[in-house]
């Protein structure tokens, strides 16, 4: 069959850019404590007082980076109404940057044009932070904020969230009041920072918690009005992602993603309508897409003790040993020319598969003279990972071919 016209007709979708991710909605849903917090948090920037710092937390998909955009915009259209403000804003998205040095380059970049940027490698720390320090004074602002987005990629470098937070106290900057929010999805570091940093940026902290599937029903129902055509929906397809999403990880992200994915398919499939079939088809493309990059960035070892297991599995011989992977790894590697190595490096291969959400394990006890061992089997099911290991393009999957 050759090449098929493309056309316009679409009886799935009214507009499906509402369900992306780089769409941006007016409102924020289910969010009204949070909002109140932050609106609060930044109450004394339109009293003309110095800004609190602010530090928002939760896991990805929560709408922090929404609730952040749709707040500074309020505050910005409210700030005309009194003569004495001029609040200037920065959104910077630090996903990119490793370390606080890499964080004020680019915040002193977001001062220069293209021509006048300073590379990313080169000053000393100082220099940089001076440099910050004057653009910020030549401001003719009477607040800036900053706004710090996914800033744990820093990890435990986070001299910046110290020196921008008291720039004011310690004089770096006089004319303009600095106020930073710092956005983390990573729970782990806000435990990690630095006493210093939790005294400066931390006055005012804002847990997002994860949303629930009546949440979550709420928020795609919403979206759904203006992505797709009337009566397409079957009446168990929101519901089915909200659950999903809510159970998997509380992401709005997620259940936004699921609910698109299931429209493409029957949009694909040419049926009338999205139905509970399609939202199972598309959790598991999701998830196979997933496992997949995840499968990929694995060591050879860790993808051969993997197929060990997965073929222990489909002989109904899990939940087995570490003995016995280790055995069936023997034979794996030899037949993929692999080097093999020992029992122990295998034993670390395990515990990371494990980590990873591929392996569980359950504890058995044989009494006083057995002791207790553990015995393995796989976490996600065997053809999600079938799959994923023919997609890898390693030597893994050339024995799938010759198992199959
Ligand atoms: P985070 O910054 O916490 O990772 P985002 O603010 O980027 O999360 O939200 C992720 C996605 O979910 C975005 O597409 C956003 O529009 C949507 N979203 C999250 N929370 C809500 C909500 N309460 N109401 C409407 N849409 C939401
Ligand atoms: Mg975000």
């Amino acid at each position: 069959m050759g090449l098929k016209n493309f056309t316009r007709d679409d009886s799935i979708f009214a507009n499906e850019a509402v369900l992306r991710d780089s769409y941006r909605p007016e409102r924020l849903v289910e969010r009204d404590k949070e909002l109140s917090e932050y609106q609060e948090a930044l109450r004394p920037v339109i009293n003309a007082a110095p800004p609190k710092n602010i530090f928002l937390y939760g896991q990805t998909g929560v709408g922090k980076t929404l609730a952040t955009r749709l707040v500074l915009k309020q505050l910005l259209n409210d700030q005309c109404r009194y003569d004495d403000l001029s609040i200037e804003v920065i959104n910077l998205n630090c996903k990119s940057a490793s370390s606080s040095y890499q964080v004020s380059v680019d915040l002193v970049n977001q001062f220069r044009n293209t021509c006048s940027k300073i590379p990313s490698t080169g000053y000393a720390g100082s220099q940089v932070y001076q440099m910050l320090w004057n653009h910020v004074d030549d401001l003719d602002a009477t607040h800036l904020l900053v706004v710090l987005d996914e800033i744990d990629s820093i990890g435990n470098d986070d001299d910046i969230l110290y020196e921008l937070p008291r720039a004011n106290d310690n004089e770096k900057i006089s004319d303009t009041l600095v106020g930073v929010i710092g956005i983390s999805n990573d729970f782990t570091f806000r435990d990690n920072l630095s006493a210093r940093v939790k005294d400066s940026l931390c006055d005012e902290e804002i847990h997002f918690p994860p949303y629930n599937a009546n949440q979550l029903r709420n928020i795609l129902e919403r979206r759904a009005e203006h992505a797709f055509r009337d009566g397409v929906l079957s009446s168990d397809s929101i519901p089915l992602c909200s659950a999903f999403s809510a159970q998997e990880s509380g992401s709005a992200r997620q259940a936004l993603k699921l609910l698109y994915k299931a429209g493409d398919l029957a949009r694909t499939r040419n049926d009338p309508e999205i139905a509970e079939d399609h939202v199972r088809n598309a959790r598991d493309t999701i998830e196979k897409g997933k496992i997949q990059e995840e499968l990929k960035s694995l060591p050879t070892q860790s993808q051969l003790t993997l197929f060990s297991l997965l073929q222990l599995e489909a002989e109904g011989r899990a939940p087995c040993k570490r003995s016995e992977i280790y055995q069936r790894y023997q034979t794996v590697a030899d037949q993929t020319n692999t080097d093999i190595v020992s029992d122990r490096t295998i034993h670390n291969r395990i515990g990371q598969l494990r980590l990873k959400g591929f392996i569980q394990h359950d504890e058995r006890n044989d009494g006083i003279h057995g002791g207790s061992y553990y015995l393995y089997r796989l976490d996600i099911r065997e053809e999600i990972i079938r799959s994923a290991l023919k997609k890898s393009e390693s030597r893994v999957s050339d024995l799938l071919y010759i198992s199959s």
